[in-house]
């Protein structure tokens, strides 16, 4: 039998994957705690039914970009979707980086930007948050004016940090960075505000977001990022023919009629939060405030694992950060459902008694 080696510098990366274990209470990978509105499914049910299984889908997917574009109130040619917003991160980084350039990022963040980003051959370049997660403008410039990246990243709220950057460092990024800036916005429904209002035609700015967190949809996988009309057009040259199934376009497009509902789920979710919060404040952890939907926290007596361990044999898994560079002993916990949330907190007073 011949074996093929794999590629020799992907054999060196580790992938990033949150383990699935089937517990009770999942609150790892920041997903909605709650199913989509029972009216939605009714109505995907039937697109199910009536779809023209037998055709190619759409290859622009009209409809959902104008569904999109409506809602962010912008315009169709700025819209650009794909299967998660991890495909469109893959795309920009396909389009506009590669071997022999440089994409910077600052640590600790969402993994999958340095991960795809060398996937695609590019050069990562990593800079780094202060002590508290915050983010040192000076860092910034420093490592964006030496790099010369061809893509930076800025996760806000950030993974798995949950700081939300202020506007002030992402146009310093704007006004030192030589190429495409990606503002990571997975989270922005929780955010008191979004780098939506600073994309524009002239600034080579794309914000991406995603249906998997807040619209109930992690399964459909389906995300896009809004961006100046030439880089939407440009990307083209990138994406696969009908990259996007045709269930997909309308079952996205069906969910826009829901944001009511998801809004919602979104201010349970933020109480949620603060329930959470207000436990840790009675605990020895340290955590941070958050704009999202989890939090970081660090016990003060216990290693992270242990924590982990301990809060997985009463049948809760949340995120074991603590061998992530920058995040000794730290864990992460999506905020869930009443009962999950809990559920929780009454699991890690056990564990740290
Ligand atoms: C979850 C997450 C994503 C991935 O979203 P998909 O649309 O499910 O691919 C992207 N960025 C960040 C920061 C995330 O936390």
């Amino acid at each position: 039998m011949k074996r093929i080696p794999l590629r020799s510098d992907l054999r060196a990366l580790s992938g990033y994957h949150s383990p699935q274990v089937d517990v009770p209470v999942r609150l790892n990978t920041n997903e909605a705690p709650y199913a989509p509105p029972v009216a939605w499914l009714e109505e995907v049910a039937a697109v199910a039914r009536d779809l023209d299984w037998n055709r190619y889908p759409d290859r622009v997917a009209a409809e959902l970009r104008k569904g999109i574009a409506a809602l962010h109130g912008v315009s169709a040619d700025q819209v650009l979707v794909a299967n998660g917003s991890n495909e469109v991160l893959q795309s920009v980084l396909l389009a506009y980086s590669g071997v022999g350039r440089n994409v910077t990022m600052f640590s600790p963040t969402y993994q999958m930007h340095a991960q795809i980003a060398r996937v695609v051959g590019a050069t990562v370049v990593e800079g780094v948050r202060n002590a508290d997660f915050t983010l040192d403008p000076r860092e910034i410039e420093r490592v964006v004016t030496e790099s010369q990246p061809a893509v930076s990243f800025i996760c806000s709220p950030n993974n798995p940090t949950g700081t939300v950057e202020p506007r002030e460092n992402i146009e310093v990024m704007l006004a030192v960075a030589p190429g495409v800036v990606v503002v990571d916005e997975a989270y922005a429904q929780f955010s008191p505000w979004s780098a939506l209002e600073l994309v524009n035609d002239d600034t080579p700015l794309v914000v991406t977001r995603t249906f998997s967190k807040t619209w109930s949809m992690a399964a459909a996988r389906l995300g896009y990022l809004i961006g100046p009309r030439w880089l939407v057009a440009d990307m083209e040259a990138v994406l696969l023919p009908y990259h996007l199934d045709a269930f997909k376009q309308r079952a996205g497009l069906l969910a826009l009629k829901f944001v009511g509902e998801m809004e919602s789920r979104v201010r349970d979710i933020v109480a949620g939060r603060d329930v959470i919060t207000a436990a840790f404040d009675r605990l020895p952890v340290t955590w941070w405030p958050s704009g999202a939907n989890f939090v970081l926290f660090r016990p003060e007596s216990m290693s992270g694992r242990a924590v982990w361990q301990g809060l997985l044999d009463r049948g809760v898994l949340v995120r074991d950060c603590s061998s992530w560079a920058g995040l000794g002993d730290c864990l992460r916990v999506t905020v869930g459902t009443v009962e999950e949330n809990e559920t929780f907190v009454t699991a890690l007073k056990e564990v740290l008694a």
